[in-house]
């Protein structure tokens, strides 16, 4: 996958390089206030060095676009001509699916990172690439005949799974059991807009990164928990780390037990092995199906001063395990934020110093010193927005390349 992050182009650029530092500048300009929220012009001026008049006319060129526009500033009681402020235009949208065991949501996102619609369509089964093309398909469709509906630039895919960044194939969905689905391709004819897919985790962490708890973060370790195991996502250097085909991250199936259970990549004690969410619900007396009450039972479990031992024990173990699979990224990668999802944020939420401690004992003098693990921001909606951000990673790095706003 391309990661979109344009970087200032200087100020004054001019003659043969013009063009591309125009670009470039009006790319900076909107992903400022595509990530950060809005600014005024003044605060534009100061974050990019550009002039007060460059970023006028960069502001006035986002709004023909329609990819911003501007408006009095909120709340304003400034004395004198108070500073217009730049908006990112959320009538410029993109669709996000993401396909999973039993379901596949489709979501609206619109420029700035706001949900604007989202569709969950439960499957009486494990969906079938071609059935999450026809249905993601249907609803695409759907949302485009609705009035007042925004221009829409592309579909972004977040895949349980090994997906290749190139062309946006499933080389291999084990949950989903899919092998070698050209899933960009086939939603591409479907719908006839942009498609481009990525692993799931991979997106968690852009999301994270971009809007999240890794906000302002170069180097970020992304592992979230969920009904279908661990999944990671690695940002080194301000990149998404993708490895040679798109692949990196797998944190998942790393080792963490060399004496552990069999897992279904084929290999032995592996990390989504040895720390699963459905211990934790069998501790709590949940059912499978009652995942979203473990955030609350865990918690109130833990608002006790002796949390009940059975549960203990599990908790405790899994921290453990989750420690040694940080030790070793800490090791490897030196991030410096771990962002935990799902039931991994849990654990931490219950556990933090005993996670800190398991992770900080081994981990080696250095690389352990300045990292900090702390829980996602995003909640239900870090897929949607990831998934987007990947659609809209083309005219993040060129505005002008977007098709005329809708009349
Ligand atoms: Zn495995």
């Amino acid at each position: 996958m391309t990661e979109a992050r344009p970087t200032p182009a200087g100020t004054g650029a001019s003659g043969g390089a013009g063009d591309s530092a125009r670009r470039s500048n009006l790319a900076t300009v909107l992903s400022l206030v595509h990530h950060d929220g809005p600014h005024s012009r003044a605060e534009l001026t100061r974050a990019t060095g550009l002039n007060r008049s460059t970023i006028a006319t960069l502001a006035t060129q986002l709004a023909e676009l329609g990819l911003a526009y501007e408006a009095a500033p909120m709340g304003s009681n400034a004395i004198g001509r108070p500073s217009p402020t730049v908006h990112a235009d959320a009538s410029t949208a993109a669709i996000a699916i993401n396909p999973e065991i039993d379901a596949i949501t489709v979501g609206l996102v619109g420029l700035g990172g706001g949900m604007l619609h989202r569709v969950r369509h439960e499957t009486p089964a494990i969906p079938s690439a071609r059935e999450v093309v026809d249905i993601s398909a249907a609803i695409v469709h759907d949302i485009r005949s609705r009035p007042g509906a925004p221009r829409i630039v592309g579909v972004g895919v977040a895949v349980p799974g090994l997906t290749r960044a190139e062309d946006g194939m499933v080389t291999y969905a084990p949950h989903l059991e899919w092998n070698d689905e050209p899933i960009a391709q086939l939603l591409r004819e479907a719908t006839g807009f942009p498609v481009r897919a990525a692993n799931d985790a991979s997106l968690g962490a852009n999301a994270e990164k971009v809007f999240g708890a890794g906000r302002g973060a170069d180097n970020i370790l992304y592992l979230n928990g969920g009904a279908s195991g661990i999944g990671g996502g690695v940002i080194s250097g301000g990149a998404l780390l993708t490895g040679a085909a798109g692949y990196a991250g797998e944190l998942g199936h790393t080792l963490v037990s060399s004496g552990g259970a069999l897992c279904h990549c084929g290999a032995n004690g592996c990390l989504e092995t040895e720390v699963s969410r459905a211990p934790l619900l069998d501790a709590l007396g949940l059912a499978p199906g009652e995942s979203e009450r473990l955030e609350d039972e865990l918690g109130a479990a833990y608002a006790s001063d002796a949390p009940p031992a059975a549960l203990a024990r599990v908790v405790d173990a899994q921290v453990g395990f989750l420690g040694i699979a940080l030790r070793n990224a800490v090791n490897l990668l030196n991030p410096g934020v771990i962002v935990l999802g799902g039931f991994l944020g849990l654990l931490h939420a219950v556990a933090p110093v005993a996670l800190d401690r398991a992770m900080r004992g081994q981990a080696m003098r250095g690389p352990r010193d300045d990292v900090r693990i702390e829980r996602a921001r995003l909640g239900r909606d870090i897929l949607m927005v990831g998934a987007a951000e990947l659609a809209f990673a083309d005219i993040l790095a060129n505005p002008r390349a977007v098709a005329p706003p809708v009349p």
